[in-house]
């Protein structure tokens, strides 16, 4: 490559970025010199080009540059929108021993997990990840057919090995920061779920031993108690379970983890007609968000 090609190649990659960092600029407001940036776009020529070139690295540092589309299109900003927001919330357990395991585990580069918050044994809530941020908790999952929960929702790890009860400081805990994402955030009290209902094929948690009857009359997640109504086989009931939400390709995972939420004393693995009036108990009481912009 020789001198002059250099030179067409760097004002080609500052004709590229002209248009990022005009769309930079206007995201980012006073006081990141985004008015600066650019009038330097718009003097166009040589060093005034290379100054953009150095704004646009700079600006990097106040504002993400935005996403754009992998076809040609136009920039044309709009003022009118704000950050997208959660609409589930998905509970863990942690399988840990102790808070600080649970916490190692969870920051560990090497490890790529994580969740928003943990609550400990004793009520302590850790936040780990901005709830604006994807955090790495569900993995593979479904739910109502959305096939990526990490990006709807806030993963919440409770600190539990699975076999043990919950304790009331802990559920506490829970019911505040549930009651707190609920006045910021609107989350649907049907969109509280556990990891084992939107990846049924992979994981039981937070496993049968936790609270989801206290947790719904609390106004977090769905709840029946009998009796239930009697559907007269007007139902398959496996539908059913498609229609509150779950992955039914592997229909043994999914009555699992319908049992394990809703039925935790009887785990039988065959659907019943008691079941359809359960699952329509559920549905009737399933309510649209309601939410405006
Ligand atoms: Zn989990």
């Amino acid at each position: 490559m020789d001198g002059s090609n250099g030179l067409r190649d760097l004002e080609r990659i500052v004709e590229e970025g002209e248009e990022d960092l005009r769309a930079a600029a206007v995201g980012c407001g006073e006081g990141c010199g985004g008015e600066l940036a650019l009038r330097a776009v718009a003097s166009g020529r040589g060093c005034a080009r290379l100054l953009a070139l150095g704004m646009l690295l700079a600006l990097g540092a106040c504002a993400p540059l935005p996403q754009r589309a992998g076809v040609p299109t136009r920039w044309e900003p709009s003022p009118n929108f704000d950050a997208r927001r959660p609409n589930f919330v998905i509970v863990h357990h942690t399988s840990n021993d102790t808070t600080e395991q649970a916490l190692r585990t969870l920051t560990d580069q090497t490890r790529k997990v994580s969740a928003h918050y943990l609550i400990g044994r004793d009520g302590t809530i850790w936040q780990l990840v901005d709830e604006r941020a994807r955090a790495w908790h569900a993995g593979q999952s479904f739910w109502g057919g959305s096939t990526d929960l990490n990006s709807a929702s806030l993963g919440i790890e409770l600190d539990n090995t699975g076999d043990e009860p919950y304790p009331q400081a802990q559920v506490d805990a829970l019911v505040a920061l549930l009651e707190d994402v609920r006045q910021r955030l609107g989350i649907p009290a049907a969109n509280v779920l556990g990891h084992g209902d939107v990846a049924p094929r992979r994981k039981t948690d937070p496993g049968r031993l936790f609270p989801w009857r206290t947790l719904a009359h609390r106004g977090f997640g769905l709840w029946c108690d009998p009796p239930w109504p009697d559907t007269a086989n007007a139902m398959d009931p496996l539908l059913g379970l498609r229609a509150l939400g779950y992955d039914i390709s592997d229909p043994q995972a999914a009555i699992a983890a319908f049992r394990r939420h809703y039925r935790p004393q009887d785990m039988g693995l065959v659907l019943t007609a008691s079941d359809a009036g359960l699952i329509r108990c559920l549905l009737e009481q399933e309510m649209p968000a309601g939410q405006g912009n």
